[in-house]
């Protein structure tokens, strides 16, 4: 048997409607994990419908409890020989809020409902969907080498992606050993767009930072006190003007990644940032100079001003502010010196004259992804290619975030995202779906990836 037969046997589970039946099953658990009381649907998801099915492909798994007791994870192997590769594989089974009643025509958020190209469902993008896709391949490939899959494979599957991921660092770092692998080989998110096949590496972190100026206690007549007493909004907007200029561009030298290597730029070579029509056009003359949109979006820094305030913009007084504060938000990709950050801001600002600004530090998450030069990459960039005819996007990033680091940190492995939904698939929102075209090229997808991987007579090394 070769790889087109496990394309093709991917391909009949999608044409004989098994693979949309098996989804709609899975659709049905309503697995929201941010409402109370669905403890034992998170339960019920895991030991009835995915150990089953992991089960029939000779894996062994168990429930493991999640430490904080919110949502229990599931823990699978498969291991055939000792020389062969491992992968790890990720997914989540837990979906946002239903939003019952929101969807087009009534929909029902928990069973799938085919119209057009499109299968509505809850969760078929996010992540459902995804991870059935890649179950769906293994299969195929454990079909065409007649009961083998020719690698080593484990899951983790999680029941709390969508409430941040409490537990799955401490679980991970737990189980270091029973997860040990070559890579990780996971899909969650989007592609670039629907028609272009993608991998990406990794995430980029977030840092948010609050600046506040706190001169006195309420505001002071302008008239009375204009020129002598110091104004706390006019101090902040310069104070940030001395970390971000008008066009976006970061001043502040620690703000800044690295320089970009020449190998994410030939990766970035080929990748456009297009908006769809629903979406706002880029804008022109924004961002670091000298760089193309991709690289801006995903291989560099930028820094955000989300909220800022001060007096009261609704209804002003004639008065000088006691007050002003902005909480403005660091995207950064992996290399940027984040750990001495906010005292680095505190210097930077202290030397620029405003030595009255507080800065403190508030939700942060890390950067992470796959070292350029791992083999893997090009590996997984070639399986893809040979199966669609289409070079796919190879983004070092993911645009949000994702517990990336767990993988690539915790458990040192490199880490290949290959998504299987699109940017315009409504995830966390009604009228979420996934696109009967991306989903049959995905399976595709899959199976190549899963077969080649099974053609490696050991894993892919640094030094080749
Ligand atoms: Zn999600």
């Amino acid at each position: 048997m070769t790889r087109t037969d496990a394309i093709a046997h991917v391909r009949e589970q999608f044409r004989s409607g098994d693979f949309l039946r098996e989804l709609d099953r899975r659709v049905a658990y309503p697995t929201e994990s941010q409402n109370a009381g669905r403890g034992d649907v998170l339960r019920a998801y895991l030991e009835k419908e995915l150990m089953p099915a992991l089960a029939e492909l000779d894996f062994e798994s168990r429930v493991v409890e999640s430490p904080s007791g919110k949502s229990p994870f599931l823990v699978a192997q498969h291991i055939e020989s000792a020389d062969a590769p491992t992968v790890l594989t990720y997914g989540h089974g837990d979906v946002v809020d239903g939003m019952v009643g929101e969807w087009r025509n009534g929909l029902n958020p928990f069973q799938t409902t085919p119209v057009g190209n499109r299968v509505y469902g809850r969760g078929t993008a996010d992540n459902k969907g995804q991870h059935s896709i890649n179950l769906a391949a293994l299969r195929a490939v454990r079909a065409a080498r007649g009961g083998k899959l020719g690698f080593n494979a484990k899951f983790i599957i999680e029941m709390g992606e969508e409430i941040a991921s409490p537990d799955l660092n401490t679980v991970c770092a737990s189980l270091k050993d029973e997860l040990k692998a070559d890579l990780l080989i996971a899909s969650d998110g989007p592609r670039l767009s629907a028609d272009r096949p993608t991998l990406f590496l990794g995430c980029r972190g977030g840092y948010r930072i609050h600046l506040d100026v706190n001169l006195r206690e309420g505001g002071h007549h302008s008239g009375n006190w204009g020129g002598v007493l110091a104004n706390p909004a006019t101090i902040l907007a310069n104070a940030i003007a001395t970390l971000i200029d008008g066009r976006g561009r970061l001043l502040m030298e620690q703000l800044k990644p690295p320089r970009l290597s020449n190998q994410i730029r030939s990766w970035l070579a080929d990748v456009k940032v297009e908006p769809t029509a629903d979406e706002p056009a880029l804008s022109e003359n924004w961002g670091e100079d000298g760089l193309s949109p991709a690289e801006r979006l995903y291989a560099w820094n930028t820094m955000e001003v989300l909220a800022i305030s001060s007096g009261n913009v609704d209804n002003p007084a004639n008065a000088i502010p006691g007050r002003a504060r902005a909480v403005l938000q660091l995207r950064f990709v992996v290399g940027t010196k984040v750990d001495n950050m906010i005292e680095a801001i505190r210097d930077h600002l202290h030397a620029k004259g405003f030595p009255m600004i507080e800065v403190t530090g508030a939700q942060r998450f890390a950067a992470s992804r796959t070292d350029f030069d791992s083999p893997w990459i090009k590996w997984a960039a070639e399986s893809l290619q040979k199966t669609t005819g289409k070079p796919p996007a190879v983004l070092p990033n993911f645009g949000g975030s994702l517990p990336n680091d767990v993988f690539s940190d915790t458990l040192g492995l490199p880490t290949i995202w290959v998504p299987h939904s699109y940017p315009g698939c409504s995830q966390h929102a009604p009228d979420e779906h996934i696109l009967l075209s991306v989903t049959e090229e995905a399976l595709g997808i899959m199976a190549g990836l899963f077969w080649d991987l099974g053609e490696l007579p050991r894993p892919l090394s640094k030094v080749a």
